[in-house]
This record gives C-alpha cells, structure tokens and sequence, in this order.
C-alpha cells in the first residue's frame, strides 16, 4: 500500500514508519520538524510541510498518490495546553482540518487517526471502555475530541472511512536501539525516569504524592510504541472491510504508578534512581487505564509487550545511546 504519515519524524509515527517499511508498504512523510526529527526517517522520502499550509498540502497530495493516511501531528502535551490552549486548538483542530480537506479534494477516504486517554478526562470508573463518557479536563484532551466528533461527521457527510485510536501512555523504543523517544524539552516520566539514571545531575521530580491511589501517586497504562504500530496497521486492514468513523482504546489494561515505574526503572537499570516529591501538575488525572477489548476483539490486535519492565528495558537500550 501506499501510505502518507503525517507526523512520521515524530516518536511514535517513526515507529509506525520502521514497521511500515519493514512490511514493504510505500511510505511517505509529512512532518514539519517542529518536534521530531529527520534521523529518525532514516532513507524514507519525506516531505517538509506543516498542516497549517494548505497549499503545501495540496502540493503533497498532488505530486503523491496515497491508500490511506495515518495522522501522528500533534501538540501533546497536558502542562502546555493548559498554559497555552490557542496554540492547541490552532495545530491539532485547524491543522488536522486542513488535512480531512485535503483528503477530501485527492479522493483518499481512509484515515488512522492518533487520540487519547486524555479524553476521557478524569474517570471515576477503574477500566476504561470507549463507552465511558468523554469530558476532557485539558485543552489536549480537547483537540483531540473535537477532531473525533469531525470524523463522525465526516463519515456520514462525505463517506470518509475512519478509525481513532485513543492511546494510553506511549512508551517504550524499537528493540533494535536505532529509534526512539527524544523529546526536548522532555516531559513524560519514563523518559525523565532513565534521564535520571543516566546522570545524578538530572533531579526526577514525582508530581503529587497525594492522590487516591495506592501509595499517592498517578496511575497510569503503558502501552509499547511497537504495538502502537501493529494496532495501526490492524486499523488500515479493518478500514477495507467497514465503513463509517470506529475508535479503539489502545492500553495494556495494567495501571502502574508513578512509584512503581521508578522501581521497574531501578530493576532494569541498576541505578538507585533518586527522586524528590513535587507538587501535582496541572490537568494531570489520578489515574487512567484502558480496557482495550474492543480493539482485541475487533482488531484482533494483542499487544507483544505486557510487563513494565519489558517496557522500559526498550526504552532504556536507546536511552543509553541515543542517536538524536
Ligand atoms: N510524571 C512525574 N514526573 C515526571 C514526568 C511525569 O511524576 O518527570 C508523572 C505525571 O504527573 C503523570 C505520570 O507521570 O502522573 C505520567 O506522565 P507523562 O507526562 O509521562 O504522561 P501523561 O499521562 O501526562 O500523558
């Protein structure tokens, strides 16, 4: 298949490119560099564009022939969105309808879209299933919605085959060390966790330990950037067989707190990794996990990495050489 990624310089969209091209698929990149980077597309054609550019969109789509459209472009981070909400809506609302526009003028009807717990907000209930309520309590989570309400509508305006697949906590790195998790400046636990291995120097700050949760901390459910991929491809081969707009949970369905990963940490690593209790981060929910049957029984998809410690032992083989 031919397949454009938009976003594939990013973390989890290089993942998605490495898996793609490792199946022999046709693969273009669209990623304006903002955060991700050219490295991490090794040979893969890529073209330097932002959604917010219609006409370079225009452009791609129409030097390009393409299957389907996989969407990893966003802002998307908690913190920031709540301090910076326009920014938010302007790249993953606006940019992501410049997209379904574009698609819309090229004919291409399939999309992978990339979602997240985030929009479930703060759930009351232990497992999440997709039919728990959906009220964001971050402007992320927010754009994120709004985008998944413009699929449904899009699916009965214009017949546009969609699925979303809304991720739990991203984690982990290809097993082969040569792609990974490079964020600057870096927000996401695990990353910071082995940051703080690394180097004494790095203090870990563990924001809130006064959650109801069971030693304080946010619960949350590691998902492996790997399976993230798998899940993707899944969804393509789902897309030729229904029509409509569909969303998944992707999780592992096991909560871990933030205390407990700094112990798988510490397991994996040998480190005595230090940490010092901070205050809570704003728009940060106690805890989030996915129940992912849906996607297990409509996917068929399984993730390969279950424990924590498997996990992070991925992610810390790019850790300790990191090529970008
Ligand atoms: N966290 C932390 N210290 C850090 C980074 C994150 O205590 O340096 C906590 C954060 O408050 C949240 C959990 O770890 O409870 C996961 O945060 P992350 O940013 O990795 O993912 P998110 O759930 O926000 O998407």
């Amino acid at each position: 298949m031919r397949i454009l990624v938009c976003g594939g310089a990013g973390y989890i969209g290089s993942h998605m490119v490495g898996y793609l091209t490792a199946l022999e698929h046709e693969v273009v990149v669209y990623d304006n560099l903002s955060t991700g980077h050219r490295a991490a597309v090794g040979m893969v054609p890529m073209v330097v564009g932002d959604l917010l550019d219609p006409a370079s969109l225009a452009a791609l789509f129409m030097a390009h022939r393409f299957d389907a459209v996989m969407h990893f472009c966003a802002r998307s981070l908690v913190g920031e969105s709540v301090d910076d909400p326009y920014t938010y809506y302007q790249n993953n609302v606006v940019g992501t309808l410049n997209l379904l526009r574009a698609m819309h003028t090229a004919g291409i009807d399939k999309l992978v879209f990339s979602s997240t717990a985030a929009v479930y907000g703060a759930p009351q209930t232990g497992v999440i299933d997709e039919t728990c309520p959906v009220e964001p309590i971050n402007p992320y989570g927010a754009s994120k919605l709004m985008v998944e309400r413009m699929l449904a509508d899009a699916a009965k305006a214009y017949g546009l085959r969609s699925v979303t697949l809304r991720y739990f906590n991203a984690a982990g790195a290809d097993p082969s060390g040569e792609i990974g998790e490079s964020h600057e400046p870096e927000t996401h636990l695990i990353p910071n966790v082995l940051r703080a291995a690394l180097c004494s120097d790095s203090v870990l700050k563990v924001f809130g330990g006064d959650y109801a949760t069971r030693d304080g901390t946010c619960v949350r459910d590691y998902v492996h950037v790997s399976d993230l991929a798998s899940a993707h491809m899944k969804a393509i081969e789902f897309m030729a067989g229904h029509d409509g707009a569909h969303l998944f949970n992707l999780g592992n369905g096991k909560g871990f707190t933030v205390l407990e990963v700094i112990g798988a940490a510490r397991r994996v690593t040998g480190v005595n990794i230090a940490f010092e209790l901070a205050p809570r981060r704003m728009g940060d929910p106690p805890v989030l996990v996915a129940s992912s049957a849906k996607a297990h029984d409509l996917l068929c998809w399984t993730p390969a990495f279950t424990e924590v410690d498997a996990i992070i032992e991925s992610a810390w083989r790019w850790h300790k050489q990191m090529r970008y």
